[in-house]
Order: structure tokens, then C-alpha cells, then sequence
């Protein structure tokens, strides 16, 4: 069809994730045909650009097929690369935090210190320790990894600062800002994806050597922030991949503490890579693991400063499957702890919920759940919630295919039949009370688990037998 171009909206990576600007700024960088990039996955593209860069250099490409399969959200990417992780948050409810960000860390990790395949464990150099704790050389030649991320970066920096410049005016052009963030976004991907790609020994330009080396160097970066951070009167409560988060350190006076955009200065000069003030909190609450005292790496909320809003990471009123009705009482639950810090006040308002949910007073929508199908009914060889509502879609003639949401009222969840669950579209006259009041105590656990709290105390607490133990909390505890 010439002159037109079709976008298969239900089956696109980059569309969807970016925007039509983004989807053309990596046409031009990956050469690729518009409709075939937009159904590519990231390593796809990667592999096309470098191919490029290979071409350009005359160097020969191995073939090799390579993985469709790699498409990972930003938030399992960094799960996964825990190698580049070193300080577990210290799990409690810190005031007046600060997030300091390195700006594009693993790519500009690439760039300056030069790791890239070709060059990574070099013959020239094999007496040479260049990798931090490795032992692998790293040759004085420019490797082509670098000549194929250094433009990516620099046009990134770029974008973003004209969607600064953008931002600032008076009457900032609304249209050109989608279109920015959509370049910046897009190129946002395929910066983070170079690096996980670097672990897929089969990838036609990874190597596993690059992906340690990435990791040896980003820990020593984030050990030396530490260090000169500790040293200038701030305490770290988490260091993750490219964040670190600190906090006056209470034994330091004040006036002896060091400014943290002198010291965020400092410690890009000494690492080459820019360390930025991403955001400052009133509070910060670090979740721990459940069934361990050990922080979660990802489970935080917290309040930003100057802001109605809370940042909130891994917990219930972040994922989409949980109730409306529970999300909105856990975000009262923050509310309630932002202006008290009070663990009683958070509990009112538990124990109102539980009122009105065994009143039977909660509106049936409101306490529909929304589930994935990850497989057709068959593959199922537990009876789930999900199970029940497959088994009532089809009793209904209703196709509902993997990929696809189901959603559903629980009804019963005793029982392991279909009658478990209500489709969202029947008429459901009665919900199970008990079911939603177990989901709202794991809720407000998670507000209050950095304090000290598991579903047993806030059980105890809400049949009377508390007392005791809350008298001798807030002497335990960093709360005044
Ligand atoms: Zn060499």
C-alpha cells in the first residue's frame, strides 16, 4: 500500500509505550520500516541499531537468530538486575528525604568507561585490571557500543532539555511537549534495555562479560556517592540500581552538614556521570518483605514535598487489580498517617471500612477485582478466583481469551465452584463480607508494617487486646 502506513494499535510495543514521534525517532535510528518497528520488541530494535553501527564500521554481524522474547517492563528490568544493588532500605518511616538519581547510569557506564564487546577482555591488554574486582582489561580502543549509545544519550539530553525550556514558558505548547516525551521515552527504552540485553549470552551483540563489568562499575559509583554523601553529614536509607535516598544524619549539627546539590556536583565530577535531585520527601515509609523483617526493594510510599501527593511504589493501591473500595481506603490510611504519624488514627478508619463492608453499606462496583487471564481455563490446575470467573464467562458463552481482564465480585469464597465469584456485568446482589475485610487488613499492613505492625497486631488491636504492646511501641519506634 504506498504512501501509507499501518499501525496494528492491539499489537504494538512502542506505540503504545511512546507515542507516533517516538515510533519515527527510532526509524530513523534503527532504519526499520515504520510497521515493523511498531510490533518489534526493544532488543529487536537495539540489534537493528547496532547492526547500523556495525555496517558503518564494516564490522560483520554473527548469524545468529536472536530473541523476540526480550520485552520486560522498566519494573521487572530492574528487579532482575539486582547486581547493580547495594543498600537494603532501612525499612521504618524516615522524615525529610532526598532521591538523588544518576542520570541514565548503565548507558553512560557504557560510554565512559568505554564497555563494550569488542573491546571488554582484549588480547592486547590481558596483564590489565580495568574492571573493578573483575580482573578484565579493557582495551584503549573506543568500542562500538559506545558509538552506538553516546548519540542515543546525547539526543535524549537534548529532548529533555528542551521539554525543560518548554515547560518553563509562560504558555507552554502542549502539543509539542506529547511529541517530546514521546522521542525522550522512546529513547528512554532503548537505553535501559541495552543493558539487560547484555546479560542474553545468544543476543547477537551481548556478551555476559559486558553485563558484569556494568554491574562492577555501578557499584563502585554507588559506593563512592555513599561515601562522599556519609562524609557530608547525610545518612543513607536506600541505594537501588541508580537511586540513592538520604537523610540528615542525626549526629551531625546542621551547620557542620554539607549542601546536597555542592555535594551531588562533587560526586558527578568524580564519576563522570551526572548525579541528579530527582525529588524531596516529607516522609518516606520503606515496606518489608512480608514474613521478613528485610526491606523490599520496591515496596515504599512516601509524601512528596510541597505536593497533595504521595509517591506510592508495590503496594496495594498501585496494583490494578486491587478494589477500588480498598484503594481508596488505603490512600485515606496515608492521609491519616501524613498528618498524625498516629498508628490509631490509621485504624479508625480500618475499622470504619469494616463497619460499612459488614453492613453490607459497600456499593458492589466498587469492590470489583480486575485479573489478567494468563491462560485458557484448561491450563488451570488450581481452583483460583480466576478459575471460578473463567468457568462462569463460559457458562455465559462469554470469550475470554489470555491476555485479556476478567473481572468479578467475590461472593463466596469458601466455595470452590463458580458460584465463588460474580461477573462484573451480572446482577450480584451480595458480596463476601469476610474475604474483603482480610484484604483490607493486608492493605493498611502495608501502611503500617514500616512501623512495626503485621495483621496480627492490627487484629489484636482491633478486638481491644492491644493495649500493652502500643503503650511500649512509640518508645521503640522513630515516631514523636
Ligand atoms: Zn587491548
Amino acid at each position: 500500500m504506498p504512501g501509507r502506513v499501518i499501525i496494528d494499535e492491539s499489537n504494538t510495543f512502542f506505540y503504545g509505550e511512546t507515542n507516533l514521534e517516538g515510533v519515527l525517532d527510532l526509524v530513523s535510528r534503527s532504519k526499520k520500516p515504520v510497521q515493523e518497528l511498531a510490533w518489534a520488541s526493544i532488543g529487536n530494535v537495539l540489534t537493528a541499531i547496532q547492526i547500523c553501527e556495525a555496517h558503518d564500521r564494516g564490522v560483520l554481524v554473527p548469524w545468529n537468530s536472536w530473541r523476540h522474547e526480550f520485552y520486560k517492563p522498566m519494573g521487572t528490568l530492574h528487579d532482575a538486575d539486582r547486581g547493580g544493588f547495594i543498600f537494603a532500605p532501612e525499612v521504618g518511616l524516615h522524615e525529610n528525604v532526598h532521591e538523588l538519581d544518576f542520570s541514565s547510569l548503565y548507558p553512560n557506564i557504557i560510554c565512559t568507561r568505554n564497555v563494550s564487546p569488542d573491546v571488554i577482555r582484549c588480547d592486547c591488554h590481558s596483564d590489565r585490571d580495568d574492571v573493578p574486582g573483575l580482573g578484565y582489561s579493557i582495551c584503549d580502543d573506543r568500542g562500538y557500543l559506545v558509538d552506538v549509545l553516546q548519540p542515543i544519550i546525547d539526543a535524549r539530553d537534548e529532548i529533555k532539555a528542551a521539554i525543560r525550556h518548554e515547560k518553563e514558558r509562560d504558555d507552554p505548547d502542549e502539543d509539542r511537549l506529547a511529541e517530546l516525551e514521546g522521542r525522550s521515552g522512546a529513547l528512554k527504552w532503548i537505553l535501559v534495555a541495552c543493558f539487560g540485553y547484555q546479560g542474553f549470552s545468544n543476543a547477537k551483540f551481548g556478551r555476559i562479560e559486558c553485563h558484569e563489568a556494568i554491574n562492577a562499575f555501578a557499584r563502585e559509583i554507588l559506593l563512592t556517592a555513599k561515601q562522599r554523601l556519609e562524609a557530608g553529614g547525610w545518612r543513607v536509607v536506600h541505594g537501588i540500581v541508580d537511586s540513592i535516598w538520604v537523610t540528615p544524619d542525626p549526629d551531625v549539627n546542621d551547620e557542620d552538614r554539607e549542601d546536597l546539590q555542592t555535594l551531588a556536583t562533587e560526586i558527578t565530577e568524580r564519576v563522570e556521570i551526572r548525579l541528579e535531585h530527582e525529588a524531596q520527601y516529607d516522609w518516606v515509609a520503606f515496606v518489608p518483605q512480608r514474613e521478613s523483617d528485610a526491606g523490599a526493594l520496591t515496596k515504599y510510599f512516601g509524601k512528596v514535598a510541597g505536593d497533595d501527593d504521595f509517591k506510592i511504589r508495590g503496594i496495594e493501591a498501585r496494583q490494578r487489580s486491587t478494589p477500588p473500595f480498598i484503594e481508596d481506603v488505603q490512600r485515606d490510611c496515608l492521609d491519616r498517617l501524613d498528618t498524625t504519624r498516629s498508628p490509631d488514627a490509621v485504624l479508625g478508619r480500618l475499622e470504619r471500612a469494616i463497619d460499612e463492608l459488614q453492613a453490607g453499606n459497600v456499593a458492589v462496583e466498587r469492590l470489583i477485582e480486575r485479573n489478567r487471564v494468563s491462560k485458557p481455563l484448561e491450563g488451570y490446575s488450581q481452583n483460583t478466583q480466576n478459575v471460578a470467573a473463567l468457568k462462569r464467562a463460559r457458562e455465559q458463552d462469554l470469550a475470554v481469551h489470555p491476555g485479556q481482564d476478567i473481572e468479578y465480585v467475590v461472593v463466596d469464597d469458601e466455595k470452590s465452584s463458580r458460584d465463588r465469584v460474580a461477573l462484573a456485568h451480572e446482577e450480584i446482589e451480595t458480596y463476601d463480607a469476610s474475604y474483603y475485610e482480610t484484604q483490607l487488613v493486608r492493605a493498611v499492613e502495608s501502611v503500617l508494617s514500616p512501623l512495626g505492625w503485621d495483621r496480627t497486631d492490627i487484629r489484636r488491636e482491633l478486638s481491644g487486646e492491644r493495649d500493652a504492646v502500643l503503650s511500649s511501641f512509640g518508645a521503640s519506634n522513630e515516631l514523636s
